[in-house]
């Protein structure tokens, strides 16, 4: 282990310091790539047209055709959103699709999605351990909030998690500190002995910085950190449990 590495890992505080948890929860505690992907494979495998692209090009086809505010301001149902984007990738690649036969493919795509949405290896562990040293818990994602209280349900996370905040209007996504503050409120702590876990920079990291609490920068996937944030980095969950208790 470098020594940077070392040093940083100094930030995380031990266990019985630690006054709450906060949690990213796509691709941190709940995988979302991987089903997204699952999701296009599976639309992949009946749609002739779409066999030369790979299920990682309609993915980031995907994400880049999202926009946040017609969602946000519920001029779209996140549904709507996701069908007419699988409806442009098809259509982009030459398979125009009528409105049955949308809903057949969307409805393929979220069977195999659901499937594959599962917890993340190890978060399970660490969330079992906040319930048995009584340390609160909260989940703080810019995710629909659809998708993310079904995925409560279906993962029983409501075990582990006491709150879950979505933001309900621009202000509160991360990283502004609005719902960071919101869940100290709630659990009536300070900045001091929280802890924000999160795979983003830019949303959860930055979000933690601006909110006085410590980071966590969950990198599970080996990205390179960029050079001007200073923040404690782990791979795994196991490693993150093996360093705080
Ligand atoms: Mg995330």
């Amino acid at each position: 282990m470098s020594e940077e590495k070392l040093e940083s890992l100094g930030s995380i505080p031990n266990i019985n310091d630690i006054h709450a948890m906060f949690f990213d929860m796509d691709d941190t505690l709940v995988k979302y790539r991987e089903p997204v992907l699952a999701g296009f494979e599976s639309i992949r495998e009946i749609v002739p047209e779409m066999k030369d692209n790979t299920a990682e090009e309609m993915e980031e086809q995907f994400r880049k055709l999202f926009t946040f505010d017609p969602v946000f301001r519920k001029e779209i149902s996140y549904k709507d959103d996701v069908n007419a984007r699988i409806g442009e990738i098809l259509n982009s690649h030459g398979k125009n699709v009528s409105d049955a036969e949308l809903k057949h493919f969307s409805g393929v795509f979220w069977r195999a999605f659901w499937k594959k949405r599962r917890m993340v290896d190890g978060a399970k562990d660490l969330l079992q351990m906040c319930k048995t040293k009584n340390i609160p818990v909260a989940i703080i994602t810019n995710g629909n909030p659809q998708i993310q209280f079904r995925t409560m349900i279906r993962l029983r996370l409501h075990d582990f998690v006491d709150v879950i905040l979505t933001p309900r209007n621009a202000e509160e996504l991360k990283p502004n500190p609005l719902l960071f503050m919101k869940a100290m409120n709630l659990f009536n702590v300070g900045p001091e002995g929280v802890v924000m876990v999160g795979d983003s920079i830019s949303s959860d990291i930055k979000g933690a910085i601006n909110s006085g609490i410590v980071p966590i920068w969950f990198n599970n996937s080996k990205r390179n950190k960029p050079g001007d944030v200073e923040v404690a980095e782990v791979e795994s969950f196991s490693e993150l449990v093996n360093i705080i208790r």
